[in-house]
């Protein structure tokens, strides 16, 4: 790490901490932090050249190296054990051009930094459930939430990049300019440099009308809100989860710590057409309680289930449905689950998100009707072992795996890229890193490989 502190030193203007720098555990954290031991150094770039002189540094010393964003990978990718991570966090900032439909978000915006500027103007591009999570990583790797029927995934709304690469040289990605790059950024994570701005397009979203419904835990509710989702018009984006009701004020004394099923709705279209929309799910079981109305769209934020702790055991894929009889194992799996929040995530796709061809960006999975996640967090290292294995006898219960949602991919095995992207998108992913990272530099994410060759040119 010496040779990091003396190549940066000097004209670098950015922050170095190393572990007995004040801020430094706070610099250092993730938010699934784990048992891993901590970075040996972490870098703070305020401006493109420091990230240049960073990456430039990585490369040349070859020390473990991570870029963090926001900090929000479940595979802890923004963290290295004794690395060095290079923290883009001091290089926040946010521009809307409203009469352009264009935001503008540097490395370290997060999603509630671009949601509350968009709105300002009456406009949104679609993120996630949570607006800590960082602007890139999350479009990355993909970004399905509340407008993604609507809009598509974050990844469809990148118009452009620019990007540093291993070199440390920094090029613009869009349609126009290294359209091969740009192909492999939306969908392919953090493999090919280090991204230091996003062009998002911007959709008008003023007032939304979503929020929580909650259910008894019937098993015919599940089918029947997918169900109502696959009919739903595209306004209408949703998650669905069965899970332990929280001890929350909204929800009823009697079913804390005992297995709902909620849905967590948002119709962006306008106002008046919401009721129509919203009827079926609100008819899919026995109601216990109903927070869905009219608001502000950054508002609809702050619904989601808060994190019980800092370790994750979970599985990702893909359903076309959840029967009656599968939904009753997950409830009945959910009453007895060993940690306070396990989880059953269901996100219906379709909408804008399908009608993107298979092959337009390295978000392959399309024609997918569900994602579905079965997820198991602990404040307590000593269940870390029987949530693991109550998640593989859900997700094994539900048929999940094979094919996964990059962002969701907790356990970074051997097969997670196989299982993120299909054989064709992985040798074009894999002929992208060759070019760009052949020493893949950054494999500290859901990493492709370099090809060993790049395939011949196709006739
Ligand atoms: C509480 C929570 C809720 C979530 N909800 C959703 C959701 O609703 N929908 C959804 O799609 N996903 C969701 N996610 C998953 C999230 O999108 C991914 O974990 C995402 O990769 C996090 O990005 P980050 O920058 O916050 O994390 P980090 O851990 O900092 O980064 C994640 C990966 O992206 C890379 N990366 C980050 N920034 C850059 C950059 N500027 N240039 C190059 N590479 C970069 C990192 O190197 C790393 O490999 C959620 C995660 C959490 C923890």
């Amino acid at each position: 790490m010496d040779d990091v502190s003396r190549l940066l030193g000097g004209s670098w203007g950015g922050r170095l901490l190393s572990r007995t720098d004040p801020g430094f555990d706070e610099a250092a954290g993730v938010v699934f932090a784990g048992d891993g031991a901590p970075p040996a150094l972490v870098a703070r770039p305020q401006d493109v050249s420091e990230v240049r002189a960073v990456v430039r540094a990585a490369a040349e010393t070859g020390v473990p190296f991570a870029v963090r964003g926001g900090g929000h990978a479940y595979a802890r990718y923004g963290t290295v054990a004794e690395g060095l991570v290079l923290d883009l966090r001091l290089l926040g900032g946010v521009r809307i051009d409203a009469e352009a439909r264009v935001g503008v978000a540097c490395a370290g915006t997060t999603a509630g930094d671009y949601t509350r500027a968009a709105a300002e103007h009456g406009l949104a591009t679609g993120f996630g459930d949570t607006l800590t999570v960082g602007v890139p990583g999350l479009a990355l790797g993909g970004g399905i939430g509340y407008l993604s029927r609507r809009d598509g995934l974050t990844l469809d709304n990148v118009l452009g990049a620019e990007v540093v690469l291993a070199d440390g040289d920094v090029v613009r990605a869009s349609d126009d300019e290294d359209p091969d790059l740009f192909w492999a950024l939306r969908g392919g994570g953090g493999n090919f440099g280090v991204v230091t701005r996003l062009d998002l397009r911007l959709t008008r979203t003023r007032v939304v009308t979503g929020g929580l419904l909650a259910f008894a835990p019937d098993p015919r509710t599940v089918g029947a809100l997918l169900e109502a989702a696959a009919h739903a018009p595209e306004e209408l984006s949703l998650m669905v989860n069965v899970m332990k009701a929280p001890p929350a004020p909204f929800l009823p004394a009697d079913r804390h710590g005992t297995p709902i099923v909620v849905a967590l709705v948002c119709h962006s279209g306008t106002p008046d057409d919401a009721d129509a929309a919203l009827a079926p799910f609100r008819a899919a079981g026995t109601l216990l309680v109903d927070l869905v109305r009219p608001q502000p769209y950054p508002d609809l934020f702050g619904v989601a289930p808060g994190q019980a702790g800092t370790r994750l055991a979970q599985r990702t894929g893909f359903t076309g449905g959840v029967a009656a009889d599968a939904a009753a194992a997950v409830i009945e799996a959910v009453r007895t689950a060993p940690t306070p929040l396990a989880v059953l995530n269901l996100r219906p796709m379709g909408g804008a998100i399908a009608r993107v061809p298979r092959d337009a960006t390295a978000f392959a999975h399309r024609a997918q009707r569900v994602m579905a996640t079965v997820g198991a967090l602990s404040p307590d290292p000593g269940l870390a072992g029987a949530a693991s294995d109550w998640v593989a006898r859900t997700a094994d219960g539900l048929g999940l795996g094979g094919a996964a949602y990059a962002n969701f991919v907790a356990d970074a095995g051997a097969s997670a890229a196989s299982d993120a992207y299909p054989p064709d998108t992985l040798r074009r992913l894999r002929e992208v890193k060759h070019r760009v990272d052949p020493d893949n530099l950054f494999r500290s994410n859901l990493n492709v490989t370099p090809a060993e060759e790049p395939e011949p040119a196709r006739a």
